[in-house]
């Protein structure tokens, strides 16, 4: 399925446009109201990360990232090689979280709730994220959150990467999803990280 067939599943591009230019906001008010069945449903709607990253945690699911550029404007890179890590691999599987980068971090972001493994493939990693989801408990719901924004700030740094030649070093970039989950979950979960 095509991005414009997503948008159009949404409602239709006039519903996620505001004065003419694509708004992340509304596109972010549709999905907390999305109703079609998707398993990662409650990932979306139960979620209090940010919307951009929502948003692009929701193309991710539908295995939509890599062409996003029509909405993003950003441009598709044809190698075979992930940026991030130089492996012969660049699919979102690889991306979300088998990556050597993506892995470093993820691993370093679970560790700080107490959970100890390595990342594993996007498809097994959206299961787990989907069982959290069901959940209402502090940790459940800052795993979620903290889910979306290290998939978002690994796209943008694949992203950087590609077109600047740049690369976070993976604690700052911890630190940076932390900050930016702190920023948004209430006082009583924030206890989680700041401990
Ligand atoms: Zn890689």
């Amino acid at each position: 399925m095509a991005t414009r067939e997503h948008v159009q599943e949404l409602g239709g591009w006039h519903t996620v446009l505001g004065n003419g230019e694509f708004s992340i906001h509304k596109v972010y008010l549709k999905l907390r109201t999305y109703h079609t069945w998707v398993p990662w449903r409650r990932v979306i709607k139960n979620n209090k990360a940010t919307p951009r990253s929502v948003f692009i945690l929701w193309l991710a699911a539908h295995k939509r990232l890599a062409t996003s550029d029509r909405i993003m404007k950003w441009n598709v890179q044809c190698s075979s090689i992930c940026k991030l890590c130089d492996a012969a691999n660049k699919s979102i599987e690889h991306l979300f979280f088998e990556c050597q980068y993506s892995s470093a971090v993820w691993m370093q972001i679970l560790s700080i709730i107490n959970i100890c493994r390595r990342g594993n493939g996007f498809s097994h990693e959206l299961q787990e994220v989907c069982r959290k989801a069901h959940s209402n408990t502090r940790r459940a719901r800052v795993y979620v959150m903290l889910f979306t924004e290290t998939v978002y700030m690994v796209w943008i740094q694949r992203n950087l990467k590609i077109f600047q030649n740049n690369l976070m070093q993976t604690e700052r970039l911890v630190r940076e999803i932390i900050f930016r989950v702190t920023a948004r979950c209430n006082d009583e979960d924030r206890l989680l990280l700041i401990a």
